[in-house]
């Protein structure tokens, strides 16, 4: 048998690193250790309920364990070959065990093709995630395929960019590559800055080799022989598992140069971001990679023709890349036919707040918001009315209960006021105020603007005391219209994204609550 743990951040905090140091005393003093064996793993998604330890071959999963569970687990599960009841997962609903994870509600319903592989492969050890078919994309990219085939199949995939804006991946790339200057890059961006989301962080840290396969065939489609990542300094595990990677990957001979006798040169760099949340905004990111300060500039040109030193870049974030291995492996078409019209392949949301079943989820594009928080997310905890769901990040938007069956896609979030972002998905019940939740995000963003431009500098500070007042009884007539006109200046005329969207939970709050902004104003409370 094979135990695994999750020794992701989220587990960690738990306190898997004792019940992962418990199974190796147990297992040494039992004298188990010739057959059994452990393996420290990505994360599995059920945040929630770690530590989570899954036990092959027949896939018992045992959530919440702790150090004094492991004794028993080995002589039951590992010696008896019994399942222990209270360590199952229980569905609120229906009072069932599930024994396996695909029996668990919150797995069920939910399409794991980028994730899967999280809970399988130590993280540390490019061996098990070769072992799994790991770099088979990169040695047929380089092997049968050429460049040109590469970024064709990608173009036709319609993989859209997962880190915000959701611009089509293989026309990004087909822009670099047809760009004069001979020097380009491919980046990864690992600045994941949202409250609440850790998609990207589960990634990094559970199968960095997957994001680093995409920027390796990424490099050969565009022609280009350096890639970075880009990486938040806040996530010390995500950079000590990349940098490993990279070492493993040079060992291999699957980076540096002549990779796997193609003639194909690549090398790359890891870079560490301070914090700074506007760094994840592309020009801002590349400016900070130059060694100056992370501010955004103009983008008279687009930065994949003239980005990092002026020359052609490919910046996309790091679900994006790890998508890149599985179009290539499995075929575009396979990739397509998941999805919406618009918005193709699957998803990976942080779905967080008041929620049951808190964790990562990865579902299709198009299941709608009412499944991923009923279904996967196991509904509202303490008998509580859903409210709203916020999505896209501290510039996204609130979506209102009637617009539960909306389908999740980049086009179907933004029309209905809010955006996919890079995949954050708070939930908020009947006892939130929709006026502090805008006032939060304003003073997220307030505090994260890097005050180049007076519209996002001064107009989102204003916003943030006018919504402060409200919220403590002392608005007064005509806050609502002269927000509106701030937020209105800050979309029109801010340089960069950042200001573009930041005044957008104002404005979705008011679309979907505006009677909640009207009775503090006219209540005085
Ligand atoms: Fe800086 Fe805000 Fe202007 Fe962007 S919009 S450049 S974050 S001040």
């Amino acid at each position: 048998p094979c135990i695994s743990i999750c020794a992701g951040a989220g587990c960690v905090a738990s306190g898997a690193d004792e019940v992962i140091e418990a199974f190796h005393q147990e297992i040494e003093n039992q004298g188990l250790a010739a057959t059994v064996s452990t393996k420290g793993t990505g994360c599995p998604g059920f945040c929630e309920r770690g530590p989570v330890v899954v036990i092959y071959p027949e896939e018992i999963c045992y959530l919440q364990v702790k150090v004094e569970d492991v004794p028993e687990i080995i002589e039951q599960t590992i010696k008896n070959k019994k399942v222990i009841d209270r360590l199952l997962f229980e569905d609120p609903a229906t009072g069932e065990k599930a024994v396996k994870e695909s029996d668990i509600s919150f797995y069920r319903s939910q399409e794991r093709t980028v994730l899967c592989n999280n809970i399988k492969i130590d993280s540390k050890s490019i061996e098990d995630y070769i072992s799994l078919g790991g770099y088979s994309a990169l040695a047929k990219a380089l092997g049968e395929m050429t460049d040109i085939d590469v970024l064709e199949e990608v173009k036709k995939s319609n993989l859209r960019g997962r880190g915000g804006a959701g611009f089509p991946a293989g026309r990004k790339w087909e822009g670099s590559r047809n760009a004069p200057e001979p020097i380009k890059y491919v980046i990864v961006n690992a600045d994941e800055g949202d409250p609440g989301a850790f998609m990207d962080r589960a990634l990094l840290e559970g199968n960095p080799h997957s994001i680093l396969e995409g920027l390796i065939i990424g490099g050969y489609a565009v022609a280009s022989h350096e890639g970075y990542f880009y990486v938040r300094q806040e996530y010390p595990l995500a950079v000590e598992n990349i940098n490993l990677a990279i070492k493993q990957a040079e060992e291999y001979g699957l980076l540096g140069e002549n990779i796997l006798g193609s003639g194909f040169d690549f090398k790359v760099i890891v870079h560490q971001g301070a914090g700074a949340f506007v760094c994840g905004e592309s020009t801002a990111l590349m400016t900070s990679l130059e060694g100056k300060a992370g501010e955004p500039r103009p983008k008279y040109v687009r930065s994949n023709v003239k980005g990092l030193w002026e020359r052609p870049s490919v910046l996309n974030n790091v679900e994006t890349w790890a998508n890149v291995p599985l179009i290539i492996n499995k075929g575009a078409d396979w990739f397509s036919s998941v999805g919406t019209e618009s918005s193709k392949g699957t998803k990976i949301f942080s779905l967080v707040g008041k929620i049951t079943n808190t964790g990562l989820v990865e579902v299709p594009m198009g299941m709608t918001l009412n499944e991923i928080i009923y279904k996967i997310g196991g509904g509202i905890p303490n008998g509580k009315k859903f409210k709203a769901v916020q999505t896209g990040g501290p510039s996204g938007g609130c979506i209102p209960e009637h617009l539960l069956d909306l389908q999740v896609g980049f086009d179907e979030l933004t029309k209905a006021g809010s955006m996919m972002g890079s995949g954050g998905m708070i939930v908020l019940d009947e006892d939130t105020c929709m006026v502090d939740v805008a006032r939060y995000f304003i003073e997220f963003l307030t505090d994260e603007s890097c005050g180049k431009c007076v519209p996002c500098r001064e107009g989102l500070r204003q916003m943030h005391r006018i919504l402060t007042n409200i919220t403590k009884g002392l608005g007064k007539e005509g806050d609502i219209e002269l927000l509106e006109e701030l937020a209105e200046t800050a979309v029109e005329a801010s340089l960069c994204a950042l200001g573009k969207s930041a005044p957008n939970p104002f404005l979705s709050t008011l679309k979907y609550f505006r009677d909640e902004y009207e009775a503090h104003i006219r209540e005085k409370k």
